[in-house]
């Protein structure tokens, strides 16, 4: 069997996500789907024979590779005992190592893990939660949520509400929760020789004034530390993140940190939140922050198997903690909640953590790919190369000067994307653009070789994609 056999017979019963299905149609489509046959370390490989680097990491969530022998190995040993039983009234051994593990690396003050088996869903327990201890505390008229504009959260309806980008969310408008929409504080907005910093303490005062106003209403704030990623990778000044610890504490309202993309040290420390810079007034001031709730998934179980999880603090969970009369309790649930695979999964993956120290390797490898992209930041279609950790990217835009974007409709990314699987003999890389975001988000194991070749292939497809 062919990639064409396998197209063939996916177009006619598979619904792909997040696509105009039309795009993949036709002799040379648009965007050609791509059957994968195997896969291993940071390379996928079709049913022709062609690699391709995972550039982006299987959708951030692979971030060891593909079948990491350790994985493999454990998954292997999983199955040999429990495959899955509920976790309503059962408990099992890897849900509960993985609890206590995550407990010890998340930030301090994080005692207790709700599962689901998706981000969206992680969100929606957090949305959930927030809103029912707020009821249980008795405060139900906080109702509300505040949510950055472009953020993303998800797609089902809670988390699709507190998301940003248009292009997911306008259609279903009249079946979304009416959040409040504050100005991200998105450095790419910033005035010319402005530095981070002071764009995202600026745009702060608009956080500020919204919980000023509406805190009496709202249950909590809702962002993603550091990077706002589905909305373009763009990216703002960790200052936020303290002020914003500081102002929910001030105005009795609840931090949701959706770290499902930038967690597991994708920006170069364990957590995003661990960013935050010391509060300055504060002699024993330490860096990093706390969230009341916590959302994990995609790298978790280093991409083998879907596994979210919600942490929150020891005080919210006793807000749901009484007599089962008192009708306090948290009733969600979804069948596949700690699955004993996907836990074993995550197991491994924190082990990887230990032996394989990749927060000191990837400092080295995100440095060469600042290095190795010197040529990309001085293209006359690339307006900025920003970078956080192992997540850097590249925003093309028709005028550098004035940040004129290219009309969505020419679909300049998509083109570097078409370039970049194409490639050169030896070497082709999948990068998914978002808009006109070329992005690289690397699996951890990707070697400094590959790197310089990604870059280079990555110059390649952009000149290509923006010539005319
Ligand atoms: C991917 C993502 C989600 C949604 O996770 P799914 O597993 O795709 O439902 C939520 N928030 C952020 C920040 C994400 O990147």
């Amino acid at each position: 069997m062919s990639n064409d056999d396998w197209t063939q017979r996916s177009l006619a019963h598979v619904w792909q996500p997040c696509t105009q299905m039309q795009d993949h149609a036709g002799a040379d489509p648009e965007l050609p789907l791509i059957p994968v046959r195997r896969a291993e370390g940071a390379w996928l490989e079709d049913f022709d024979g062609r690699r391709y680097l995972d550039a982006v990491s299987s959708w951030w969530t692979n971030i060891f590779g593909h079948r990491h022998p350790h994985i493999v190995e454990q998954l292997r040993q999983q199955l040999d005992t429990l495959d899955h039983v509920m976790l309503g009234g059962f408990t099992h051994a890897p849900v509960v190592e993985l609890s206590e593990r995550l407990v010890q690396l998340a930030p301090p003050g994080l005692t207790r893990c709700f599962y689901a088996d998706n981000g969206s869903s992680a969100v929606e327990v957090a949305l959930k939660m927030s809103f029912h201890y707020w009821h249980n505390a008795g405060q139900p008229r906080k109702r509300r949520f505040i949510t950055l504009t472009n953020s993303y959260h998800g797609e089902t309806l809670g988390a699709l509400a507190v998301g940003g980008p248009s292009i997911y969310r306008d259609t279903y408008a009249p079946l979304l929760l009416q959040p409040i929409h504050v100005p991200s504080p998105d450095c790419y907005e910033r005035t010319p020789g402005q530095s981070w910093e002071d764009h995202t303490r600026q745009s702060f005062v608009h956080m500020e004034h919204a919980l000023a106003e509406h805190a009496g209403e709202v249950c909590a704030v809702i962002l993603e530390p550091l990077v706002q990623c589905a909305g373009g990778m763009r990216m703002y000044h960790p200052l936020y993140l303290r002020l914003l610890r500081e102002a929910c504490n001030r105005h009795g309202v609840h931090l949701i940190a959706d770290e499902i993309a930038v967690g597991f040290g994708r920006t170069g420390r364990m957590w995003a939140c661990d960013w935050a810079p010391p509060n300055p007034r504060d002699d024993d001031a330490q860096p990093g922050i706390t969230p009341d709730f916590l959302c994990l998934s995609k790298g978790l179980t280093g991409g083998t198997l879907p596994l979210a999880v919600t942490l929150t603090r020891e005080a919210i969970y006793q807000a749901f903690y009484a007599d089962y009369r008192a009708g306090k309790a948290f009733l969600h649930s979804h069948s596949y909640t700690g699955n004993p695979l996907a836990c074993r999964a995550a197991l491994a993956t924190l082990d990887l953590f230990e032996t394989e120290k990749p927060l000191a390797t990837n400092r080295l490898l995100a440095d060469l790919m600042w290095r190795q992209t010197a040529d990309i930041r001085a293209h006359p279609h690339v307006a900025e190369v920003r970078q956080q950790g192992m997540i850097l990217a590249i925003e093309l835009a028709r005028n550098v000067r004035s940040r004129e974007p290219y009309p969505a409709a020419e679909r300049r990314g998509l083109r570097v994307y078409r370039h970049a699987l194409n490639g050169r003999p030896d070497f082709a890389a999948v990068l998914r653009p978002l808009g006109n975001v070329i992005y690289f988000m690397p699996p951890y194991v990707i070697t400094p070789r590959e790197i310089e070749q990604l870059c280079k292939l990555a110059l390649d497809a952009i000149h290509q994609a923006t010539r005319d």
